[in-house]
Formats: C-alpha cells, sequence, structure tokens
C-alpha cells in the first residue's frame, strides 16, 4: 500500500532529546566553544551555514571510532518510535531531516524505521573527521525542500503532509506543511506553528489522526 500522508520531523530536540553537534563537541573538547557558536547563531550574528562551519571546524581531527561513542549517547525522545510506528500502521510515510550529521542520523533512521532522511555530510580523511562539512549544506531552506520533493516522490500533495520541528531553521518547512506542529519549541516556532506539544511525540497523534480524516 503506498502511503496517503508524509511526515516530516527534525531530529535535534525533536526526534532527539540531545543535540548531534554537542555530543561531537564535548568528545572533541571544544563543548565551549561550539555553545559559543551556537549562541552568536542565536543572536543573529551568523547565518547557519556559518556557523556550522565554524562548528564543524572545532572538530577537526577527531577520530570515526568517537562517532560510535556520540551515537551511543543520543536520546530519543520519549515516544518518537511509537508514534512512528502507528503512522506507518495508518498509511503515513515519515522522513527526518536534520541540520545535523548523517553519520548521526543513519543509525537513528534505521532505530525509528525512517522512511526517507537528509543531513549534513561531514567530511573524512585517513578515519578522522577533517572539520569540513561537504555541500550542499542543509539549512532552513533545504529542510523545506526536502519535504517539497518527499512528497512529489510519493506524489502526495503538500495539503496531506506534515511537519513537527522545535527550532527556526524549521520555519519554512513547517509553513511548507499541509500541518505544522511545534515540539518543545521556541517561543517563535511555537507562534508559528498550528499546534504546540511538549514532552511526548505521541502527543501528536491523535493531531495527526484528525488531519488525516480531513485532508
Ligand atoms: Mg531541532
Amino acid at each position: 500500500m503506498s502511503p496517503t500522508h508524509l511526515l516530516v520531523a527534525d531530529v535535534d530536540s525533536t526526534l532527539t532529546t540531545t543535540e548531534g553537534i554537542d555530543l561531537l563537541a564535548e568528545l572533541a573538547g571544544s563543548g565551549a566553544q561550539v555553545a559559543a557558536i551556537t549562541e552568536a547563531a542565536m543572536r543573529g550574528e551568523l547565518d547557519f551555514a556559518e556557523s556550522l562551519k565554524e562548528r564543524v571546524a572545532t572538530l577537526a581531527g577527531l577520530p570515526l571510532t568517537a562517532l560510535a561513542t556520540a551515537n551511543r549517547a543520543v536520546g530519543i525522545t520519549p515516544g518518537a518510535l511509537e508514534l512512528i510506528t502507528a503512522l506507518h500502521a495508518e498509511g503515513w510515510a515519515v522522513g527526518a531531516v536534520s541540520g545535523g550529521f548523517t553519520h548521526m542520523v543513519a543509525p537513528l533512521a534505521e532505530t525509528l524505521g525512517l522512511d526517507f532522511y537528509r543531513a549534513n555530510t561531514l567530511q573524512v580523511a585517513d578515519a578522522a573527521l577533517t572539520g569540513t562539512v561537504l555541500p550542499p549544506v542543509i539549512d532552513r531552506a533545504a529542510k523545506a525542500e526536502a519535504l517539497v520533493e518527499w512528497a512529489a516522490e510519493l506524489g502526495i500533495p503538500l495539503e496531506r503532509t506534515a511537519a513537527i520541528g522545535d527550532g527556526a531553521n524549521d520555519l519554512d518547512m513547517l509553513e511548507s506543511a499541509g500541518l505544522s506542529i511545534a515540539f518543545g519549541g521556541k517561543p517563535a516556532v511555537v507562534a508559528a506553528a498550528d499546534h504546540a506539544i511538549t514532552e511526548s511525540l505521541m502527543a501528536a497523534l491523535p493531531i495527526l489522526r484528525r488531519f488525516a480524516r480531513r485532508a
């Protein structure tokens, strides 16, 4: 049975309770530096692509074995697996799009049974990170593009898509979707979204069910 609806979810602080870059920075010993860059970005002093570049640069030399350590430290948000499993049984496809990294999103996609994912690619040489992220950068615009492209591939009109996220980077994607849900979101995201939930992703299930009956 081909899916009739599509949900696209953000990863860091949405499907996971952790932020991938922070887990990697901790292992690279650049946690404080990365936190300072993140804060500058939140103050609007740096755009996402620039702040991503600067944060990833602090990871140069981190061995690939550290990625496995970081992946073990990823916290999956309560209700994430249950929501995805329930939606699959009800004719939904579920994808994730992340301003984080494929090295961390790919194993998560496997664990959660995601149908699609898209994230940034960290460059690797000699079994270590080079501190460079390969183009194209998955930023705010690219997250919305992923939703539009996946919907088109599935033949699902945008009116039958939903998006869920917590950050400013999710705003375009939330805007593009037929239904938008803020999860523990920043005030600007809560204000922009059709619905706002916290704590468990399973709180999205009744909202998505009602939406699927209408759309
Ligand atoms: Mg997020």
